[in-house]
Parts: C-alpha cells; sequence; structure tokens
C-alpha cells in the first residue's frame, strides 16, 4: 500500500478534457492521461482495504491494488506487467470502459472512488511512449491450428492468448478492418483507431495472421449492417483446415421499431450512421448521411445513442434530442443499498455534455413523413404501474424531426452464421456455452468454441476481452491436455 492516509489526504482528480467548442470541430480523441505527478497522487488514495471488492468488479480481475500501489511508487514498468497479465488490452479500457470497478471501489461507499480507470489509462499510454509494449512470441509452436471468426476485442483476446502459447492462430473478418465495434461503431473521438493498429503490430509479430473481408458463413452474409466481405469460407471447410474454431462475431442484429413510417428516409439504425462516419475519418468514402443543419433524434438511451449524439454534435446538428423509453434514472444511487454493484443512475456522457436535449418515458408511436421523406415523430409519455407501461392519455405530441437513429440495443447475433455452423443456441439466440467448468466455452460442436458477444449477447468491451480469454485457456485445454494459460 502506498500511503496510508492518502484517502484522506488527496482528492480524486479527474482526467482533464478539452473544451467542448474546440473538441465538436473534429473527430480526435479529447481526454488527456493523468499526469505523473497526478497519477502518483491518485494511486496514493487506494487504501488496500484488504477485500479489493474492484478486483471482482472488474471482469477481467485487473489486479489494481497492485498497480495503484506500483504507480505511487514510480514502477511504472511493472505496473504496466501488472495491468497486462489481466487485460490485453488497457489501451482500451483506458479509455472506454465504463468501470464498474470504482462502482465497487470501497473509498466509494462514503467518498469519492478511486480513479482506477484513468490510472490505467496513464500506466498504458506511458508504456507505449517508452516502447515497452513489445511482441510476447511463444518459444515453441505446438503445430496447432485455430481459427477465429470476428476480430473485435473477444476475439483478438483470444488470438493473442493462444498465439503466445505456440498455436497458429488465425483472425478471420468480414469487414475490411481488423476491431470489430473498436474500429467500426465506437467513434474515433472516444477510441483512437491508431491504437488498434498498434496492437495488431504486436500480435502479427507474435505470429497472429489477420484475414479481412472473408465471411465465414454458408453464403454471402445476408442483412447486416456492415459488410465488406469480398469471399466466403464456409464452416466446413474451417473445420477440416482448423483444429479449432473460436466464433466471435459480436451481436450484431440491431433491435428495430417496426412502427408506422419505418420505411421512410432518414430512419436509420445508428450503426448505419457511425460505421460510415469512421470509414470517413479513416480518410475511405463520405458518410451518406449528413446532419448538419438538421433535426436529429436518438431513441435510446445507451452508448450507442450517446455516440450518435457526440458524432450528430460533430456533423454541426440544428438540434439533438435523445428520448428514451425507461424513466429517468435517480441522479444518485443509494450507495447503501446498491454499493459494491453498478447502480443505477442517471449517467451522463461527454457527448451529452457537448449539447443534446435528453427526455424519458416515452415511447415512439409513428414516423411522419412527407414524400417518402421523414419530417416528425409521434410520441406518447408513459408511465409504468405494476410492471407495466401505460400511456398517460391527452399526453401525445409531436417532434420535428429530419434523422432518427435507432439506438436500442441489438437483439442477437446473425443468426445466419450460427445456422450455417449449426450450433445450438439459447433461448436469446446467442451461441450457446457456459462459461464454467469442463466443457466451458464449447458450443453443441465439438471443435467450435464461442466468446464475446456471440455468445453473452450485447455487452461491453472488457467481458469481451475476459471471454477471449477464457476462451483461449478452454481451446488450449481441449487441444493440449492442459494449459498454462491465465483463467
Ligand atoms: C456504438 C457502440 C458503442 C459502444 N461503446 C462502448 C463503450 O464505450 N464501452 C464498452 O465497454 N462497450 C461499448 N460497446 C459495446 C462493445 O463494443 C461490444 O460489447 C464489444 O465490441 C463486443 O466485442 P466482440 O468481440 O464480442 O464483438 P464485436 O466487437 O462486435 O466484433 C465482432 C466482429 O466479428 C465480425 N464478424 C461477425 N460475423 C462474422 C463472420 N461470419 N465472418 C467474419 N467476420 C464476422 C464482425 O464484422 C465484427 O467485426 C459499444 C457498442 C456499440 C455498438
Ligand atoms: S477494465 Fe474497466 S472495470 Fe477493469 S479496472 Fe479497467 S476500468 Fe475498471
Amino acid at each position: 500500500m502506498g500511503k496510508p492516509t492518502g484517502f484522506m489526504e488527496f482528492d480524486r482528480v479527474n482526467e482533464a478534457y478539452s473544451p467542448v467548442d474546440q473538441r465538436v470541430n473534429n473527430y480526435r480523441e479529447f481526454v488527456a492521461h493523468l499526469s505523473d505527478a497526478d497519477a502518483k497522487l491518485q494511486g496514493a488514495r487506494c487504501m488496500d482495504c484488504g477485500i479489493p471488492f474492484c478486483n471482482t468488479g472488474c471482469p477481467v480481475n485487473n489486479i489494481i491494488p497492485d498497480w495503484n500501489d506500483l504507480v505511487y511508487r514510480g514502477n511504472w514498468k511493472e505496473a504496466l506487467d501488472v495491468l497486462h497479465s489481466t487485460n490485453n488490452f488497457p489501451e482500451v479500457t483506458g479509455r472506454i470502459c465504463p468501470a464498474p470497478c470504482e462502482a465497487a471501489c470501497t473509498l466509494n461507499i462514503n467518498a469519492d472512488a478511486v480513479g482506477i480507470k484513468s490510472i490505467e489509462h496513464a500506466i498504458i499510454d506511458k508504456g507505449g511512449e517508452n516502447g515497452w509494449v513489445v511482441p510476447q512470441p511463444a518459444k515453441k509452436k505446438t503445430g496447432k491450428k485455430i481459427a477465429v471468426v470476428g476480430s473485435g476485442p473477444a476475439g483478438l483476446a483470444a488470438a493473442q492468448q493462444l498465439a503466445r502459447v505456440g498455436h497458429s492462430v488465425t483472425v478471420f473478418e468480414k469487414n475490411d478492418r481488423i476491431g470489430g465495434l473498436l474500429r467500426y461503431g465506437i467513434p474515433d473521438f472516444k477510441l483512437d483507431k491508431r491504437l488498434i493498429d498498434w496492437r495488431m503490430a504486436q500480435m502479427t509479430a507474435e505470429g497472429v495472421e489477420f484475414r479481412t473481408g472473408t465471411f465465414v458463413g454458408k453464403d454471402a452474409p445476408g442483412k447486416c449492417i456492415a459488410n465488406d466481405a469480398k469471399q466466403t469460407i464456409s464452416p466446413q471447410d474451417l473445420q477440416k483446415k482448423f483444429d479449432a474454431v473460436i466464433l466471435a462475431g459480436g451481436a450484431e442484429q440491431p433491435r428495430d421499431l417496426p412502427i408506422p413510417g419505418r420505411e421512410l428516409k432518414g430512419v436509420n439504425y445508428a450503426l448505419e450512421f457511425l460505421i460510415p462516419q469512421n470509414k470517413e475519418v479513416a480518410g475511405k468514402a463520405k458518410n451518406l448521411i449528413n446532419v448538419s443543419g438538421k433535426h436529429v433524434i436518438v431513441i435510446g438511451g445507451g452508448d450507442t445513442g450517446s455516440d450518435c449524439v457526440g458524432t450528430s454534435n460533430r456533423q454541426g446538428a440544428a438540434s439533438i434530442t435523445q428520448i428514451e423509453v425507461m424513466p429517468r434514472a435517480p441522479d444518485q444511487e443509494n450507495k447503501s443499498m446498491t454499493w459494491p454493484y453498478w447502480p443505477l443512475k442517471l449517467r451522463t456522457s461527454s457527448s451529452h455534455e457537448e449539447g443534446c436535449d435528453r427526455d424519458w418515458a416515452i415511447a415512439t408511436k409513428e414516423f411522419v413523413g412527407e414524400d417518402g421523406v421523414l419530417k416528425a415523430i409521434k410520441a406518447v409519455r408513459i408511465e409504468f404501474k405494476d410492471g407495466k407501461m401505460i400511456e398517460i392519455a391527452g399526453s401525445e405530441f409531436e417532434l420535428k424531426a429530419d434523422f432518427v437513429f435507432l439506438a436500442m440495443g441489438f437483439t442477437n447475433p446473425l443468426q445466419q452464421v450460427l445456422d450455417a455452423f449449426g450450433v445450438e443456441k439459447d433461448a436469446r439466440g446467442n451461441a450457446k456455452a457456459t462459461t464454467d467448468g469442463k466443457g466451458c466455452y464449447q458450443t453443441s460442436l465439438k471443435k467450435v468454441f464461442a466468446a464475446g458477444d456471440m455468445r453473452r449477447g450485447q455487452s461491453l468491451v472488457v467481458w469481451a476481452i475476459r471471454e477471449g480469454r477464457q476462451a483461449a485457456r478452454a481451446v488450449d485445454e481441449f487441444l493440449m491436455g492442459k494449459s498454462v494459460l491465465p483463467r
């Protein structure tokens, strides 16, 4: 433990953001990591409380008190090693994780939690700046070949773990670039895409092969939002050529709102807006959806909706309104009821702070158009009684809209892919596999494993990394009879 009295002496210091009027003019990251001096004092705030709830609150079980202490003592390189021992991509989680660890921090009971995520961010950025992140190729090859379908955080974490114990790993990705939603989905202002290229270079040097533009399935992919595939490989071929396969294709089926007017021009899924914007920022074709000077309504209150708000602000929308069917959450959680768990409370993202009207307990009834083009939405206020959603009579209203972005979550993975493999599905249409015990992460097909959103349904990056790492261990055990990979 760094400084026994640190938590009483030092206040929490948050990372600095560029001013709103500057950052909305571009798509660059705008959060500066803590200075060395600030990170040291923030590390000193950790009480090393004995039972590190933060460690279990973090889905990859980052060994947080240890790296807090190491940063306090200035042992940055060792802190990086400890961080990497549980997390393949802290450059991602240190930027975009919602930090359930901080909700679980003991200091959070009656004070401000340790700024765990900001310390993580500072450690990995220092590692990058100092060239400490180097390839760790396996000393010996096993001769086993593994195919990973999907290059999001789950697939990449699995691939890196497996390559490091000597397997030959090939990652298949239908899009033209590696990264899954990290590359195409999450805006550049939240996550600089050069970080993915940096990690890929490390993984390539460790022996991972990347095959982009390759769809794994039966026929060419049907209805899916992002698909740059130029070739298709059948699941049967893959199973013949590889000793094991990991399905890490994400949960790509967006939830629809099939109300009158859904077909109007201007009503889009969120990713139909966000992915082309990532591509435009990467220097490819211009985003065909341009909301400059237009009235935007975002339906859905999560990360995806917030990313539509941030992107609309950067494009120069005339107005942005985000509506949500659920009632407004309380500003503050009741900590004695919720700690150390993730509390329900109002969350205001940096994108919301950049400008957006927000409203809650609203059901959208109709998209109104003229000559096939969206002009407004019709909606009604609702209340919840005995768990039932009831429309409030007389509360109907209309909101002007040139664009609506549907950001109401994702229902399941592309069924076409799971069906082509013939794996059993759970009740929600995900690839069915357990996460514990013998045979974990294994689907109903012996050689085929599943991890990340494709197995658990839409979730978070940190959960995808956890599942990728654990599935890697399960595959290693399956192929070699034992594994040195951590669980
Ligand atoms: C807009 C948006 C913002 C988000 N923001 C955050 C955030 O701030 N913080 C956070 O923690 N989480 C966030 N999430 C959630 C997070 O991105 C996902 O939980 C995570 O990326 C899931 O990882 P994954 O590896 O399972 O799948 P994905 O990242 O979805 O990657 C799956 C990849 O598999 C590919 N693929 C699918 N099928 C095939 C096939 N048959 N053949 C070849 N390739 C295939 C897909 O093209 C895709 O590239 C966000 C999600 C969205 C949509
Ligand atoms: S990965 Fe997320 S939950 Fe884990 S320590 Fe980092 S910010 Fe916290």
